[in-house]
């Protein structure tokens, strides 16, 4: 059976971060999907459409990594597209308890699930997407931050 993960996330934008945790777990899984949640939409700082654009550019070289948006709960998507694991990053404790809730609030709604957690490279720990528009919004150039495909 094919190993097909989904790893969910806003993307508002894609980092080095999520860069790294992606490319380090495309070995490890037939197929990823990297799904932006649009529940919260509303409140997003770059529109979904260029979201995706900057991922498929970052991950255009990784056929086995397919990008996508999704609409309400992260199981029901994983079940839609038949994928077993969640895919996460841990950057610090106050993720892991963040995490540690939701990966078994998940497995109790859908005990076929596994969440799957790769530890953050120490070089990327300090970093997440608010940083960066932190530094957009006062008119700094975050781009050592974002991987070369996102062009702001
Ligand atoms: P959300 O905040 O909507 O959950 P994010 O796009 O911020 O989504 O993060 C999605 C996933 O990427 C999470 O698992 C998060 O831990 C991981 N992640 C975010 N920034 C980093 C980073 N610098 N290094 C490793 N993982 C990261």
């Amino acid at each position: 059976m094919k190993k097909i993960a989904v790893f969910p996330g806003s993307f508002d934008p894609v980092t080095k971060g999520h860069e790294s945790i992606i490319k380090r777990a495309a070995p490890l899984f037939d197929q990823i999907y990297i799904a932006i949640g649009t529940n919260t939409e509303k409140d997003s700082f770059f529109p979904i459409k260029k979201r995706l654009l900057w991922l498929k550019k970052v991950f255009a070289d990784y056929p086995t990594i397919i990008i996508t948006e999704y609409e309400g709960l992260t199981i029901d998507f994983c079940k839609k597209v038949g994928a077993k694991y969640i895919l996460r990053g841990l950057r610090t404790s106050a993720d892991f308890e963040f995490e540690r809730s939701i990966g078994q609030i998940n497995k109790k709604m859908y005990p076929e699930i596994e969440t799957v957690f790769l530890l953050t490279t120490p070089e990327y720990t300090a970093l997440n997407s608010s940083i960066v528009r932190d530094i957009l919004r006062h008119g700094g150039n975050p781009s050592k931050f974002v991987p070369d495909e996102v062009d702001f």
